[in-house]
C-alpha cells in the first residue's frame, strides 16, 4: 500500500497563502510560528545562512508544504515556474548548505538521483520505478529483522532503506 502523495500545484507558491494547516501542525519544527516566511527566515539565520532573496524563496518553496522529496532539478523547475530568478547551481549550492546546517536530508537513489527530504527524522522509503518518485514510508519503527555484523570499531550511524516499488503488470 503507498500512502497518498502531496500533489500541490507548485505554479503559484510564492502567492499560496492555502497552507494546509494540518501539514505544519504534523511538521517536525515545533517551534515556528506558523507563517513560511517568517519561519524560513528563522531557519536560515539559525542555521548561520543569511537569508537572500533566493534562499528565502527557495526555502519558502521548500518547506511551505509539509513534507517533501525533491530532486535540485525538481526545485529549479518549481522556482522557474515561480518567476524565482534563480540558476541551477545556486539551487544545488543552496541544497547542499540546508543538508549541511541539518534542514534538509539526502536520500540517494540508484546512485545517481539525489532527493533532499525535508523530513530529517528517521524514517525510510518507497521508492516509486515508474514515476521516480520518493515516499515515506509510514513506520517510523520499521526494523531489519537481522542486521549484518559490523566491523570491529563500527557503529551503525543510521540504516537508510528505499523499497522500490513498481505497478503490477
Ligand atoms: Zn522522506
Amino acid at each position: 500500500m503507498v500512502p497518498e502523495v502531496d500533489r500541490t500545484d507548485p505554479t503559484s507558491p510564492l502567492n499560496d497563502d492555502g497552507i494546509d494547516p494540518a501539514a505544519r501542525a504534523a511538521g517536525h519544527q515545533p517551534s515556528l510560528t506558523g507563517c513560511p516566511w517568517h519561519d524560513v527566515n528563522e531557519m536560515l539565520q539559525a542555521a548561520g545562512l543569511r537569508p537572500t532573496r533566493q534562499r528565502m524563496a527557495l526555502g519558502w518553496l521548500l518547506f511551505g508544504k509539509g513534507a517533501r522529496h525533491l530532486t535540485a532539478e525538481m526545485l529549479y523547475e518549481e522556482a522557474t515556474l515561480a518567476k524565482v530568478p534563480v540558476s541551477l547551481a545556486t539551487v544545488y549550492n543552496t541544497l547542499n548548505q540546508l543538508t549541511d546546517a541539518g534542514l534538509l536530508r539526502q536520500v540517494s537513489v540508484d546512485g545517481t538521483k539525489t532527493y533532499f527530504d525535508t523530513n530529517v527524522t528517521a524514517h525510510h522509503h518507497f521508492y516509486l520505478e515508474n514515476n521516480h518518485e520518493l515516499v515515506d514510508i509510514p513506520d517510523p519503527h520499521l526494523v531489519l529483522s537481522k542486521m549484518p555484523d559490523v566491523p570491529e570499531g563500527y557503529e551503525i550511524a543510521r540504516v537508510d532503506m528505499v523499497v522500490r516499488l513498481r505497478k503490477k503488470r
